[in-house]
């Protein structure tokens, strides 16, 4: 679509043999790669920056296209450094992605879908139902975006990226994947997939297609419960794809030597985090090579559950630990919503936004 006649068609998110098809005939193959790597290496916002292109290029890609990074409509900061972003995206809608810096690494939370299908009980973001997919520029843009607002560079300072924002990245997989396409290519962001964690619900008919991915991001799988039945009332799709099924398809998945999964499980008080509880999760999860990150429930209106108290979480921790590596993940900005769970868009006026600063 050229401008003018509606939205014109973003640029982030296209491959290099996708932006060669774009320009005009007889242009030099090079300037694709002078454009691929001014979008994604540079990060630039407009195209009077890419100075390298003839002027009657740019002015010509100007007219008929945008660069396509998701803008920002609000910016929170956490007393803990977090920031929290609200992006808007080319079609009014917005999605949200998060900041943490920490010493040595920055993690980006990003998100896949606007809104959520998945409907789990303890989860913010499912009060919104799904509202549409992201595409792969839309994705990638979250980080050009944080990235270039942070000053983040991978080649000087770590940069991890979770995909554990808005979205069930599994029921969106073509884009997910491109979007790591675009990055890891190391003429482009270059950030490294083994930095890269994809977390699911458990869609298992999906996880082997990931499993074929190249590259291939690490995978997380949110368990949030000890059996069955508890499984079906806290997150409904274990209905359709049963925990022992996704447990099965956890030891089929071809993990590659440095490689183990990552279970997520959210703490809900007097729910799942009894010992009993602690001790069945061991007993799912002993034969496979993993770890286990707790996260003890960050709580939200609108979420029937309550947050177990510090000992409980230690407790379980304990158990665990005896026969699997198990780690506490510390919320990160609390104060501003932007931990996990509690990332909803704010403008629907269903989530009632402690004052944050915006920026
Ligand atoms: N849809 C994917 C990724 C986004 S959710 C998934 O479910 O894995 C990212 C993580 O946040 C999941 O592990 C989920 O279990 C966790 N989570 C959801 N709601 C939460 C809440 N209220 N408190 C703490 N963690 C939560
Ligand atoms: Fe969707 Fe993940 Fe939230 Fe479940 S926990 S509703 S899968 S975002």
């Amino acid at each position: 679509m050229r401008k003018g006649s509606g939205q014109a068609i973003s640029l982030i998110g296209l491959e290099e043999a996708e932006l060669r098809a774009l320009l005009p005939e007889g242009e030099p193959a090079y300037r694709a790669r002078q454009l691929y790597e001014a979008l994604y290496r540079r990060r630039v916002s407009s195209f009077s920056e890419i100075t390298e292109l003839p002027s009657a290029l740019r002015e010509r890609l100007e007219a008929e296209y945008s660069i396509g990074l998701p803008e920002r409509a609000a910016r929170y900061e956490s007393r803990d450094g977090t920031r929290r972003y609200l992006l808007r995206l080319a079609d009014g809608k917005t999605v949200e992605a998060v900041f943490m810096p920490e010493e040595g690494r920055d993690t980006l939370c990003i998100s896949t879908q606007v809104g959520c299908p998945v409907d789990c009980k303890f989860c913010l973001t499912a009060l919104m139902g799904l509202e549409r997919n992201l595409t792969a520029g839309e994705i990638a843009g979250q980080v050009l975006h944080l990235a270039a607002d942070n000053g983040l560079w991978a080649r000087e300072k770590r940069i991890n990226i979770v995909m554990m924002g808005q979205g069930e990245p599994l029921l969106n997989l073509p884009a997910v994947l491109k979007a790591v396409r675009l990055l890891c290519d190391p003429r482009g962001m270059g950030i490294s997939p083994r930095r890269i964690t994809v977390s699911t619900s458990g869609i298992i008919p999906r996880m082997a297609e990931f499993a074929r991915a190249e590259p291939r991001p690490r995978l997380a799988i949110s368990l949030n419960a000890s059996t069955e039945e508890q499984r079906r009332a806290l997150m409904p799709i274990t209905r359709k794809y049963h925990l022992a099924d996704l447990i099965e398809a956890c030891r089929a998945y071809p993990l590659r030597p440095w490689e183990r999964l990552t279970f997520e499980y959210v703490l809900l008080k007097g729910v799942n985090d009894s010992d009993a509880d602690a001790r069945r999760v061991v007993r799912l999860l002993a034969p496979l090579r993993c770890k286990v990150n707790l996260i003890a429930l960050n709580p939200g209106p609108g979420i029937p559950f309550e947050t177990p108290p510090p000992e409980r979480v230690a407790a379980f921790q304990a158990i665990v630990r005896r026969s699997i590596p198990c780690f506490v993940r510390r919320p990160r900005g609390l104060d501003i919503y932007a931990a996990c769970g509690q990332l909803k868009r704010m403008e629907t006026g269903l989530v009632e936004l402690r004052p944050g600063v915006p920026g």
